[in-house]
């Protein structure tokens, strides 16, 4: 099953796609999560990346693109995989498209996290500061870079909704249910056919 998951920062789908894949026994691929790993360890798309991140901006798209087409041809993803954080533009969506094809594959699901995206920015704050207590600061969780990433999302990732709706895969969840509720949520709408159905718990049997 391949998957690509949507939605906003603080929308909580780091935590449903970690979860989603241990259910699916798929791999969890969330871009970020690469990306930090590239700067941690000083590779040179770390150096790109670094303070793209920092400042909440996306990294260019060729190289996401790059380290994703790389990430998704390894064994563990044959059968399947959560993509989290990708694509984020629709440059980035075309070029997953092609890919794909290229290997007759496609997306099987897209699923987006629907919240309040005035209730993000503070969420967001009060995990950023969760985390520095705990010593596991990001450091793109300051508040300007918590606007710009709001505004990325808004103007290059919320798009994709419609690009995805297009083709006939996108399915819709309510995302400020509990954690549990989501997850399970998400399970039914992966595993429904259809369309333009906004998938909450209370809907299910
Ligand atoms: P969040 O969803 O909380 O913003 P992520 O961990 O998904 O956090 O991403 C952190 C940062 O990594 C982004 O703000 C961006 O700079 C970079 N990044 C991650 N994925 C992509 C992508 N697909 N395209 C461009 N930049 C990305």
């Amino acid at each position: 099953m391949r998957i690509v998951l949507l939605g906003p920062p603080g929308s909580g789908k780091g935590t449903q796609a970690i979860r989603l894949a241990k259910q699916l026994g798929i791999p969890q691929l969330s871009t970020g999560d690469m990306l930090r790993a590239a700067v941690s360890a000083g590779t040179s798309i770390g150096a790109k990346a670094k303070a793209i991140m920092e400042r909440g901006e996306l990294v260019p798209d060729e190289l996401v693109v790059a380290i994703v087409a790389e990430r998704i041809s390894r064994p563990d993803a044959k059968y399947g995989f959560i993509l989290d954080g990708f694509p984020r533009t629709i440059v980035q969506a075309a070029a997953l498209d092609d890919i794909l094809r290229a290997a007759g594959l496609r997306l099987d699901s897209v699923l987006e996290l629907d919240v309040d995206e005035a209730a993000l920015l503070g969420r967001i704050l009060n995990r950023a500061k969760d985390a520095t207590a705990n010593g596991h600061a990001r450091a793109d969780d300051t508040e300007a870079a918590l606007r710009v990433r709001l505004e990325e999302y808004g103007r290059q990732t919320k798009p994709l909704a419609d690009y995805y709706r297009e083709q006939g895969i996108l399915k819709s969840v309510d995302g400020l249910q509990p954690i549990d509720k989501v997850a399970s949520s998400l399970l039914e709408a992966i595993h429904t056919q259809g369309e333009g159905v906004r998938y909450a718990a209370s809907s299910s049997p």
